[in-house]
């Protein structure tokens, strides 16, 4: 059932009234009364999305990004700061084109995919191959044709998370059949409809993809697809994608702290990421979330309460291209660690929040569900055990922390994901509001727990879980693994 704002008025009223009422009163009350009632944060939102747009990280957008952070962060009376790491290198899409060479000839819409290999000056002309949806079979099927072709990728049209997954799931499988084959660059079907565009990416660290790769407009692609299944001669395309790759770069988190009374030594993270991609100007990816975590601090400032513990309300960069920015500060914050009660992260747009998932901790549910009986009128509470690892949490939960990545309702996530239609106008301004509201509040009493969450796991725990939750496989699957198994990311041994 849905939870409108009446019921969490009434809930308020009641807890007002807390001296007479049964019912446990959460000690934050009065930071949700300050998260649902204050207008800064569709202004905080518009001036983001409207006014900065898009920012790419390593771009002169994503600084001025940083710097209405910082401004927001001021404005609420919250301390923040900026911590810098260095990029492998930055990246923006030039003039991508896709021409043909024989037969009908039609405008073709498609963008670069993030961090993609640019073409060769000149573009690369070869025969344009469909191979279906790209699985083992369509490769064998192809043959000998696929050497030195652009291969085109059917995909199907995103629904719901799991065709999300999916989309993300496949990519990496079938770029390594790509290589292994000896093609020139893959095509991406648009798994959207009606032309729209999308900038899709699988970089996991920051590096370059192996081969050119782009994104044509769903309609576009099954056009060349029929064309290319239909004849007997060879279908030649042009495709020019001049994508300007600069060297490494100096890219910045944003931080803001409000001191712990008891233990300001340790700490809770409320996190969201701040870059985002450019067709749109990332409201519903991440810019929502963002001006969200801003919200909890500004409401928790406001309420005059200081939890037990210190919070971090950290703004990361880099997220879009490989979780740069967080894996850069749990290396920077390495030492702390220890002292890293839990990470909090919200990343998927202004669905109503429905929980979180735990990656597996199965330690913290019932400390967490203690948390979060007091915000019962929120109707947040389902837990979950499955793994994340689509967000910011990711190298915290290689180094042992306990994460809870809020799992929200898709909403019109799905339409709109880092997709040109990405933009204000597709933010429900009062759920987000409430959104703040109950991660101010679940956050704050996190902190304020007279026990930690949960532990920090030693490596050897942190793999058995990463087994037991399946996320090794999806790891190997996704490209993370190697660098957990190098000991590149994830807690030392
Ligand atoms: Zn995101």
């Amino acid at each position: 059932m849905k939870m409108r704002s009446p019921g969490l008025f009434a809930f308020l009223m009641c807890a007002a009234a807390a001296g007479a009422a049964p019912a446990p009163v959460s000690n934050s009350t009065a930071v949700i009364g300050h998260a649902l009632t204050s207008p800064q944060l569709a202004d905080d939102l518009r001036r983001l999305t409207d006014e900065v747009g898009g920012r790419v990280s390593g771009t002169p957008a994503m600084a001025r990004a940083v710097d209405w952070a910082m401004g927001a962060f001021q404005g609420a009376g919250v301390s923040a700061h900026t911590e810098s790491y260095t990029m492998p290198l930055t990246w923006s899409e030039g003039a991508t084109r896709l021409e043909m060479l024989d037969g009908a000839q039609f405008p073709v819409a498609l963008v670069a995919e993030g961090w993609s290999t640019p073409t060769p000056p000149g573009g690369i002309e070869a025969e344009l191959l469909h191979v279906g949806n790209g699985t083992e079979a369509d490769f064998a099927r192809a043959g000998k044709q696929a050497r030195g072709a652009i291969l085109l990728v059917d995909s199907t049209v995103i629904q719901s998370w799991d065709d999300l997954d999916k989309e993300y799931d496949r990519a990496m499988p079938i770029k390594q059949r790509a290589v292994a084959v000896g093609a020139r660059a893959v095509l991406w079907m648009a798994g959207r409809e009606r032309r729209l565009l999308y900038r899709h990416t699988d970089t996991v660290d920051g590096e370059l993809s192996p081969l050119p790769m782009a994104t044509v407009a769903r309609e576009d692609a099954m056009r060349l697809a029929r064309a290319s299944d239909a004849r007997s001669a060879p279908l030649h395309v042009r495709l020019t994608m001049p994508n300007i790759v600069g060297g490494a770069a100096q890219e910045r988190n944003v931080i803001g702290e409000i001191l712990g009374r008891e233990h300001p030594e340790q700490t809770v993270i409320l996190g969201a990421h701040l870059d985002s991609w450019e067709l749109g100007t990332g409201a519903l990816d991440n810019g929502c979330n963002a001006a969200l975590v801003i919200a909890a601090a500004r409401a928790i400032q406001a309420s005059g309460l200081r939890p037990r513990r210190t919070i971090r309300f950290v703004l990361f960069s880099g997220e879009e291209e490989g979780f740069q920015g967080s894996r850069a500060y749990v290396t920077q914050h390495r030492a702390e660690l220890d002292q890293l009660r839990a990470m909090v992260a919200v990343d998927s747009g202004v669905g109503r929040i429905t929980g979180f998932s735990l990656s597996g901790r199965s330690d913290v549910l019932e400390p967490l569900r203690e948390v979060l009986g007091p915000l019962g009128p929120f109707d947040a509470a389902q837990l979950s055990l499955s793994g994340s690892l689509g967000t910011d949490n990711v190298d915290f939960m290689l180094e042992g922390v306990p994460t809870l990545v809020a799992d929200q309702e898709a909403g019109n996530y799905m339409q709109n994901y880092h997709a040109s239609s990405d933009t204000y106008d597709k933010v429900d301004l009062h759920q987000l509001a409430q959104n703040a509201a109950f991660v101010a509040a679940a956050v704050y009493e996190i902190a304020d727990r007279a026990e930690p969450l949960g532990t920090r796991l030693s490596r050897a725990d942190i793999a058995r879980l990463l087994d037991s939750t399946g996320l090794a496989g999806e790891m190997k699957v996704t490209g993370l693994w190697k660098a957990w198994a190098a000991g590149q990311r994830g807690r030392a041994p």
